[in-house]
């Protein structure tokens, strides 16, 4: 029998959606939830009590939606160490689990072989997507012109044997279904088909990167298990498109990850008082106001998103937000890219703008724990506190169900747990 850690003198909020529960305790053994009772005064060989001190504990935070591209010229030893290094930030912050959706095959593929026979106790864990599926030449190809992140296929057949040949490397699929309709550049619509099907048939989920509600449509009718990105809106002051989208995704059970934070990034870049928010709700720190104000990429056009029309998207996304969350839609949380903060912060930033777009703290937490691990397959095993699930958690001093700040906010912190190895915060 191995060492057993009891968390006790907690309030448990399991991830489910439940209500929580109050002076409880939680057992782990081989990096596993065994128990969740109330709290106890048992101890015994073997048993490491730690007190919770009327905590709050909750499942690790899932970072939904980003990309860990190493930097061009490091050697692969070195892309390895620095991709560790990340993860290892990301606990740091409470997130236990990252989702990479579109990334370069070998080094995640290198990362995982490392941590093969012991899971890392130190760093999150890192599930991938892999090279994205686009079209010829499409997006996001324009931003960084590196074929190897992505798999171009411009018919079904093709489409279908690349997802066949990523069949045993990756996690699930991610494609990229934005541009004009028929434009060459765009995936195909019988690729993307071609590319649910395939992926379905060996069990994985496909996570699709939509532009507007008709590509919505079509991803959700091709059988997409989640919606990547706020759409852009024909008419932003018709709120219309949102309730038939709302509904559309509430009726198939499609996850919809809105990335609200990149939109904001995108669209308010250059604008200093969004700098000065971001410090004030302790995403950045002062000290990085003036250091990101006089980056060149501050204010600096992006491609293939113009800086008017991603701040309507935003906004749009913001308030079509009640409506989702009204008709019942899966909501899960995710930042895509960090340009003006740290990567965990985004997936922080993202919570905080979808619980001040009004959805409430208890199902913010659920988006950012088991509807992620939902959406790629492997809720039966992480993201909630049950008996059974990876012992992956995060302890709180204060209730992050009364205000989602005690979640973003770093003072409030106490330990991370990791795969059943408990780590105190540092301040
Ligand atoms: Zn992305």
């Amino acid at each position: 029998m191995s060492a057993q850690l009891i968390v006790r003198n907690v309030t448990v909020i399991d991830g489910s959606g439940g209500p929580p529960v109050a002076d409880a305790e939680v057992a782990i053994e081989d990096g596993r939830f065994t128990a969740i009772r109330p709290s106890g005064k048992t101890t015994g060989g073997g048993v490491t009590v730690y007190d919770g001190r009327g905590g709050y504990l909750l499942p690790g935070l899932w970072e939904g939606h980003t990309h860990l591209r190493a930097r061009p010229g490091e050697g692969d030893a070195d892309q390895v160490a620095r991709l560790e290094a990340i993860l290892a930030g990301y606990l740091a912050a409470g997130i236990t689990t990252v989702l990479e959706l579109g990334g370069p095959l070998d080094i995640d593929g290198r990362l995982r072989e490392r941590h093969r026979t012991t899971p890392p106790t130190g760093a999150a864990e890192l599930f991938f997507a892999g090279p994205s599926f686009t079209g010829i030449n499409g997006w996001p190809l324009a931003l960084h012109q590196n074929h190897s992140l992505v798999r171009e296929a411009g018919d079904a057949e093709t489409a279908r044997r690349m997802v066949l040949e990523l069949e045993g490397e990756t996690d699930f699929v991610k494609c990229i279904y934005d541009g004009e309709p028929g434009a060459p550049d765009k995936l195909p619509r019988a690729a993307l088909q071609a590319i649910v099907k395939a992926a379905h048939e060996r069990g994985k989920s496909v996570l699709v990167h939509i532009a507007t509600k008709r590509d919505i449509e079509e991803a959700v009718d091709a059988g997409a298990d989640c919606i990547e990105h706020a759409f852009i809106p024909e008419n932003p002051d018709d709120l219309t498109e949102a309730e038939d989208v709302a509904d559309l995704l509430a009726s198939t059970g499609t996850y919809f990850s809105p990335t609200l934070a990149v939109f904001e990034q995108l669209g308010r870049s250059g604008d200093k008082t969004y700098l000065a928010g971001l410090a004030r709700d302790a995403i950045i720190s002062p000290g990085e106001v003036a250091e990101i104000a006089s980056r060149p990429a501050f204010g600096a056009p992006f491609p293939h998103h113009p800086a008017a029309e991603t701040l309507t998207r935003f906004r749009y996304g913001v308030r079509s937000l009640p409506i989702m969350r009204d008709a019942g839609v899966k909501i899960v949380a995710g930042s895509d890219i960090a340009l003006f903060m740290s990567r965990p912060a985004a997936l922080l930033r993202e919570l905080q703008l979808l619980a001040d777009a009004g959805l409430p703290a208890g199902d913010t937490i659920v988006a950012a724990t088991r509807y992620n691990a939902e959406k790629i397959r492997k809720a039966t095993s992480v993201g909630t506190i049950a008996p059974g699930q990876v012992a992956d958690a995060l302890l709180l001093n204060a209730d992050p169900l009364g205000d989602i700040m005690h979640l973003v906010r770093p003072g409030h912190r106490v330990a991370m747990i990791r795969h059943g190895h408990l780590t105190e915060a540092v301040e």
